[in-house]
């Protein structure tokens, strides 16, 4: 669902260029807005959330999509953690949808769907190892990595229930901004995928936009 915002980026708190391929790690407080806006279009948005005081508290995407009946995420979105509490609701976005049952890229999946030589590229699971590895203050291990949402990534469903890793709908410009319900830990890897449409091949930067 296409919602505009009526935030203005000359009154943000915060604003936080994540390059391509980089990552970033921080925190949004209950109340905040948080927009991610794709700079250059066509990337993707490797994103977990932790409640920022137990961080054993995280997103959970399958709470998210059971209870609203759902498989995408737009406007509208509460994103739920494990324990089945709201972390951050999607206020607006204006690409229409973003995933969260495609997964994240690593080592092994690269490997596995493109060719043993590929294991050694850059990926969105070593990207967030390293996010908390040089960030130990947020509490982060090794186990707390797991499923994530892929804002911006166009993985359709298809009729007989699979998942497909498609060209991007979105464009430069486009945005999807939430409120936090609660602190979070904001955890991205802004995907340097190459192997894949997820970002055109081409990965490019994103912008953290933060509003009290
Ligand atoms: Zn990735």
């Amino acid at each position: 669902m296409i919602i505009e915002s009526n935030q203005r980026p000359e009154n943000a708190v915060s604003r936080t260029t994540v390059e391509a391929g980089d990552h970033y790690i921080g925190i949004v407080r209950a109340g905040q807005t948080l927009r991610l806006l794709d700079l250059e279009g066509n990337q993707a948005a490797d994103t977990l959330f932790f409640n920022a005081h137990d961080t054993a508290e995280r997103y959970s995407a399958m709470d998210t999509l059971r209870e609203q009946g759902e498989v995408y995420l737009s406007a509208g979105s509460k994103l739920r953690s494990n324990e089945g509490r709201v972390l951050l609701t999607i206020t607006a976005d204006t690409c229409g949808r973003h995933d969260t049952l495609g997964g994240a890229c690593a080592s092994e999946s690269n490997t596995v769907r493109y060719d043993l030589e590929k294991r050694h590229m850059h990926s969105c699971r070593d990207n967030w190892m390293q996010a908390i590895a040089d960030h130990p203050e947020y509490g982060l291990t090794k186990r707390d990595i797991t499923h994530n949402i892929n804002f911006f990534m166009n993985v359709p469903v298809t009729e007989e229930g699979g998942l497909t890793f498609e060209d991007g709908i979105s464009a430069p410009g486009k945005y999807v901004e939430m409120v936090a319900e609660m602190d979070v830990v904001v955890l991205i890897s802004n995907c340097p995928q190459l192997n894949n449409p997820c970002n055109g091949y081409d990965p490019t930067p994103i912008e953290l936009l933060i509003w009290d």
